[in-house]
């Protein structure tokens, strides 16, 4: 297996680092032949190469059989002509990674507020409110006078159809209860299309119990009892904001892993930012990263039929668990390690196992 690896900004070296270490000991345990291909994206790129990601990188990405991407200082990039480009848009459209895969799950040995939940949020990962994707050419967001700002939201049949089904998929590997995150009693057409083809797939799954919920109101029904949740599937921003707070409900969120996946290619990418506040002081979570990784390898395993991934994948999330149970983290999750020596830690739990 082929991965393109970009640490990209802030804590982006530092996690993906030790990512790597990770990767590199569940290659030599599983005899998986990883073959890492380490690239650069971001700040770095722009400084080298006038663009945060340039089209030779794409080619390389698309030629191999996954990415880690590290997490980006978006907000930076403002000006694309200037190379400024959003290097999670970048491949999340060019790549077309429409389902974006966020577990969160409580950990023995962690304080928890909640008490414990294992959700997964699935959210679509190519149009909704996000003007830089969902238009061909150009940007969505308008300034129409100084003083005005149009910002346009797209829903087509196609995206809610893919995403629901992936989530349908997944839920049917779990607990078999989907749960339809909306507005649909503001954003009527946009939204009540999305749950109509939430439900129209769903008729494909009758063994999946699916229920709805308004955007606001699942913020308290999630903060309440994140246990009544098993799959939850939703546009794209929504679905942003609503895996955010329930990683941080699981603990940290340096504990929220995330695959962007499509038809042919996936993507693993923490779910949280640059963390500028706390980059280059060695006090980071690898986590977040770590069991991205884990998730991009079981992708590859499914799609090829390789067992001995998905083994990989299941040892790396043991093992990140049995961490957490013994205080061998960083200090957002209680522990008293920094990043490097998490990562080390972490290193030779799975070589010993
Ligand atoms: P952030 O997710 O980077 O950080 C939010 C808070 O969580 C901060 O207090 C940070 O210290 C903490 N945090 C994040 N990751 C952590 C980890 N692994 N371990 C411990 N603590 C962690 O969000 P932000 O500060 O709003 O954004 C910073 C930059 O990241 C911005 O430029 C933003 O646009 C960008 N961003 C990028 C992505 C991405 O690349 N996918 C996602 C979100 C934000």
């Amino acid at each position: 297996m082929k991965i393109v690896v970009l640490p990209g900004d802030g804590i982006g070296p530092e996690t993906m680092a030790v990512t790597v270490e990770v990767l590199q000991a569940v290659s030599r345990r599983f005899e998986l032949n990883l073959d890492l291909d380490h690239d650069i994206t971001g700040h770095e790129s722009l400084r080298r190469h006038g663009a945060t990601v340039t089209p030779a990188l794409l080619e390389k990405v698309k030629a191999a059989d996954g990415l880690m991407l590290g997490p980006a200082a978006t907000y930076d990039f403002k000006d694309e002509s200037k190379g400024e480009i959003n290097p999670s848009k970048f491949f999340r459209k060019a790549l077309d990674l429409f389902a974006n895969i966020r577990p969160s799950r409580t950990y023995e040995g962690l304080t928890n507020k909640v008490g414990a939940f294992d959700l997964v949020v699935v959210r679509e990962n190519t149009e909704g409110f996000y003007a830089d994707r969902n238009i061909a050419s150009g940007g969505s967001e308008m300034l129409i006078t100084p003083d005005v700002v149009v910002s346009l939201r797209r829903i087509t049949r196609e995206c809610c159809e893919r995403v629901a089904r992936s989530a349908f998929e997944l839920a049917m590997t779990r607990r078999k209860h989907l749960s339809i995150v909306h507005k649909a009693n503001v954003l009527k057409l946009g939204d009540g299309m999305f749950i109509e083809m939430c439900h129209a797939v769903g008729r494909e799954f009758p063994e999946v119990q699916v229920d709805d919920f308004i955007v606001d109101a699942m913020m308290a029904h999630v903060v309440r009892a994140p246990d009544r949740f098993d799959v939850i599937v939703t546009t794209n921003m929504f679905g942003d904001i609503l895996s955010d707070l329930t990683a941080e409900l699981s603990g940290s969120l340096g504990l929220g892993g995330s695959l962007n996946a499509g038809k042919h290619h996936a993507m693993g990418q923490a779910a949280h930012g640059s963390a500028p506040d706390i980059a280059g002081k060695d006090i980071a979570n690898p986590f977040s990263l770590i069991l991205s990784a884990a998730q991009l390898l079981a992708w590859h395993g499914t799609r090829r039929a390789l067992p001995r991934f998905g083994e990989a994948a299941r040892a790396i999330e043991l093992a990140c668990e049995q961490a957490v149970k013994a205080g061998e983290t960083t200090r957002d999750v209680g522990g008293r390690l920094g990043t490097a020596a998490t990562g080390r830690a972490l290193v030779q739990r799975l070589l010993a196992a």
